[in-house]
């Protein structure tokens, strides 16, 4: 195939057969998000690129090297979202819908944009679902957040495989005498670390303790800790989550050199790690960003909220073989007819049951075919039970009903009985 005519490298389909896994996922978070209070939020997946930079931060991976950014017709800046907070803040910022205090629970899902090099588990389209919680500035709904991912983790049956890691970075303050300390420690020890470090500690040198570089690492070691510059404030807020934690029965490892990629968070932050999917092992991370809406012209108004990478979670679910057999499984019932009379009444006969069992899936065999033709369909659709229709039944108004996967005998059912015995046989989503 001519190259015009791929999809753009890193950007991937899911195809047919991949979706039921998709939606199972989706809608096991959806569910969850819904029961503990958080609503949907929809933003647009394009914004001022302007947005990205005051909200990211100018130098971050992302707005340094991995946004899409273009001019459109009006010669303004553009750029695809890289992550879903910066428009949740300017959506609640423009509709006024935090400025006098209120609380705002919510959740989004769709895809990110992000020019990285694509591999297992990192891809330049992506997706997250994630929530954002604003006007709350107690630990507890830091706690919350986490209660409702390890309940998914839960859901999923991958509990075991992932493993919480958990920070502070403290208030402003604190992280600004932190930051000096550890700018001071690291100068001391410039020639030992690796290039992208040097530059960072210029630019952003909190995000030295994320180094990947073995060199580096060691000089870390015995770098000044965080947690011995939080304020009375941040270790209170601390130690509130932890016996939240604690309490809740979740278990956690504190992880001091655990920064996040993001300019924007203070207090808490957390990441969820797999070993099982390689190098790109974070499958969830969040933190609390109360900064952040005051940072973008708003009134100072806490804010905290995670957001996971869908696609490493899917992969996770297959890795662990965490799929549920009936997810796969499309259609409950399906239907041969046998000639053209049949067929007319094939249709007539399956809406009329469509009218009484409206979550019945129930297939009409397309295409007509022979005998052995139409059966071997119907088994390869995963179906339950195929319906079978031709002149012989049509003549006596009546329908064989034959079980697929060994479930009783095969008999044929009165055309008007038909709706209410599917109702004693399938289960109805
Ligand atoms: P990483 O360190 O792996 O690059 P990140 O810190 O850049 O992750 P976040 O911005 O915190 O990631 O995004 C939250 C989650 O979204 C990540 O934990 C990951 O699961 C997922 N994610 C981020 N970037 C990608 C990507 N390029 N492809 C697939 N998933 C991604
Ligand atoms: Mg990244």
């Amino acid at each position: 195939m001519s190259k015009s005519l791929q999809a753009i490298r890193g950007m991937n389909d899911i195809l047919p057969e991949q979706t039921p896994l998709w939606r199972y996922f989706e809608s096991t978070v959806a569910r969850l998000c819904d029961n503990y209070g958080y609503k949907q939020i929809r933003t647009p997946i394009v914004e001022f690129t302007e947005l990205f930079k005051r909200s990211i931060g100018e130098v971050t991976d992302i707005v340094e090297k991995e946004m899409y950014t273009f001019e459109d017709r009006n010669g303004d800046s553009l750029t695809l979202r890289p992550e879903g907070t910066a428009a949740c803040v300017r959506a609640v910022l423009e509709h006024g819908i935090t400025g006098g205090g209120q609380t705002q629970k919510m959740w989004y899902i769709g895809p990110m944009y992000r020019h990285e090099r694509p591999q297992k588990g990192r891809y330049r389209q992506f997706h997250q679902i994630g929530c954002e919680v604003f006007n709350l500035d107690g630990p507890d709904i830091d706690a919350e957040l986490i209660v409702l991912t390890w309940r998914l983790w839960g859901q999923l049956g991958i509990r075991d495989a992932v493993k919480l890691e958990l920070n502070s970075l403290g208030t402003s303050e604190s992280r600004g005498r932190y930051r000096e300390a550890l700018v001071e420690y690291l100068s001391a020890h410039l020639d030992k670390l690796d290039e992208d470090s040097q530059r960072r500690l210029k630019t952003n040198p909190l995000r030295v303790l994320d180094t990947k570089n073995a060199d580096t690492q060691a000089v870390l070691v015995d770098a000044p800790k965080m947690a011995d510059y939080l304020d009375d404030e941040s270790r209170v807020h601390f130690e509130g989550l932890k016996a939240r934690l604690d309490a809740a029965g979740i278990p956690y490892v504190i992880n001091p050199k655990l920064v996040r990629g993001l300019d924007y968070y203070s207090k808490t932050v957390f990441e969820w790690v797999t070993d099982k999917l390689g190098a790109q092992g974070t499958v969830c991370a969040g933190g609390r960003y109360d900064g952040l809406v005051e940072q973008m012209g708003g009134k100072p108004t806490p804010g905290v909220g995670f957001a996971m990478g869908i696609e490493r979670l899917i992969l996770l679910l297959e890795t662990l073989e965490q799929v549920p057999e009936e997810i796969s499984r499309q259609v409950d019932v399906y239907l041969c007819a046998f000639g053209e009379a049949a067929e007319l009444a094939a249709l007539a006969l399956s809406e009329k049951v469509r009218d009484q069992l409206p979550n019945l899936r129930l297939q009409i065999n397309a295409g007509a075919g022979s005998f052995k033709s139409q059966f071997k369909k119907a088994d390869k659709s995963g179906a339950l039970y195929a319906l079978i229709l031709g002149d012989d039944e049509l003549g006596q108004q009546v329908i064989g009903f034959k079980p697929l996967r060994g479930q009783g005998e095969q008999q044929n059912i009165a055309f008007d009985a038909l709706a209410a015995h599917l109702a004693t046989c399938v289960v109805q989503g």
